[in-house]
């Protein structure tokens, strides 16, 4: 059943933590006290998506479901930091979404190349070397790590093909791909033979090439979930144009018109859109056709419509130099394959802020800001980024941490010391 193939899967997946800062002395024979030189903690892994062209299916995702990134190691004395944790690679099929899994917003559309970074690692926390000034030689603080980010995602397959084959099991799609590509995929006489999507290159002329799949045959009723199909049907959403292949040979008694109809009408149920996608028809097993008035009629039939139809035999390698010339033409003018732009917009994961912040003052009169809904808080927060900037501004201002400063004395030009994070207080 269709259940071997996998092209959904919902993961978890989460970045490591930053490692902690530590507080320590340098200590030597002979030497009263020493320096500061508690070192940094190192920086959590992140998580990494990559495209793997290898991989056809998301079927390594069926058991595996939660994919976590190596911590960032503690610092230590000696201004040694600790190790950075190592990224999590994760990879996927060309043409996976990857999407929120709340909300089903697309993050990214693994369509290209270039890595996506999906979580990102926590910053490590800094050692009391970094705090040493010249008001301040003694710092007997240092700073924990901010925690990785994590998502719970949703990988989709929608294949990257530029020709999607259509038509009802049997016809000869899967000879067709193998005929036209150095594609191999499996074909056999009977029904439900096409259990995972196939792509092959079709190279056409110097240059010139597209990418042509292979998915599961449609049956009747599939668009409403009768069985194989439905599912499959999105692996053809992205294509330009669809070959819609029919057996015309009339061996299987079958009527090319009224299968050619009932393929249709499933892609028009499925999707409106993808129904008016441009198709070329192609009469396949025209060697054995026992029935010429058959094809005759579905010529007239596909005409009338507006379609092209071309005469092949998959198995005898006739007509398809005609067949892949026509794609190629049609192809040459219509648009690019889609890629999704990304709807997912990261909103910091909400914090329960209704804890007070723990204020501290250290000896040199520096404000220590603590607590871990704030580090949570800084792990989400991109420095660099102006609206993630403004957002913890006003979180900070809204969990009254400012009047609570401002109610402990806090002066102008002092200096306030969250995590990672050091600034000077100004009114
Ligand atoms: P699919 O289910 O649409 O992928 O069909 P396949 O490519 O697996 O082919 C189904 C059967 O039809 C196989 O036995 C093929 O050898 C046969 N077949 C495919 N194309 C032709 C053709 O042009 N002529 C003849 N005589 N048989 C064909
Ligand atoms: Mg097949």
């Amino acid at each position: 059943m269709a259940t071997s193939f996998i092209d959904k899967a919902r993961i978890t997946v989460k970045a490591g933590n930053g490692g902690n800062g530590v507080v320590a002395f340098h200590r030597e024979k002979y030497v009263a006290a020493g320096g500061p030189d508690g070192g940094d903690g190192g920086k959590g892994g992140s998580i990494i998506v990559q495209v793997d062209d290898n991989m056809s299916t998301l079927m390594d995702f069926r058991y595996k479901r939660k994919y976590t990134a190596a911590n960032g190691m503690d610092g230590q004395g000696g201004r040694k930091s600790g190790k950075d944790g190592q990224d999590l690679v994760i990879k996927v099929p060309r043409g996976t979404l990857i999407r929120d899994a709340e909300t089903g917003e697309i993050i990214r559309d693994m369509s290209g190349s270039e890595p996506f970074v999906l979580c990102r690692g926590g910053r490590g926390g800094w050692g009391n070397m970094h705090f040493a000034t010249p008001t301040r030689q003694v710092p007997r603080f240092a700073k924990a790590g901010l925690p990785g980010e994590s998502h719970d995602v949703i990988l989709e397959l929608k294949l990257l093909a530029d020709v999607g084959l259509i038509g009802f099991p049997n016809v000869g799609k899967s000879t067709l791909l193998s005929v036209v590509s150095k594609a191999q995929p499996k074909i056999a006489n009977y029904h439900f033979t096409t259990l995972y999507p196939n792509l092959g290159v079709v190279w056409v002329d110097e240059g010139v090439s597209f990418v042509m799949a292979d998915i599961p045959g449609i049956i009747e009723g599939a668009s409403t979930g009768a069985g194989l199909g439905h599912d499959f049907l999105r692996h053809i959403d992205r294509c330009r144009l669809l070959v819609h292949v029919v057996d015309v040979s009339g061996s299987e008694g079958r009527d090319p018109v009224a299968d050619f109809d009932a393929i249709n009408a499933e892609l028009t149920q499925y999707s409106p859109e993808l129904a008016a996608r441009p198709q070329i028809v192609a009469a396949n097993k025209v060697d054995i056709c026992e029935a010429p008035e058959n094809l005759e009629r579905l010529r007239r039939h596909v005409e009338e419509k507006g379609y092209t139809l071309v005469e092949i035999s998959a198995a005898a390698h006739q007509g398809t130099r005609e067949l892949v010339g026509r794609v190629a033409q049609m192809l040459s003018v219509l648009p690019p394959v889609t890629v999704y732009e990304p709807e997912y917009v990261p909103r910091p994961a909400a914090v329960d802020t209704s804890a007070p912040l723990d204020i501290q003052r250290a000896d040199d009169g520096t404000w220590l800001v603590e607590r871990p809904w704030l580090q949570r808080l800084m792990g989400n927060v991109n420095f660099s980024d102006y609206e993630s900037r403004m957002y913890f501004d006003k979180t900070l201002r809204e969990s009254g941490l400012f009047q609570r400063l401002e109610e402990m004395g806090i002066q102008d030009g002092d200096t306030v010391s969250m995590y990672d994070f050091e600034f000077e207080y100004q009114r």
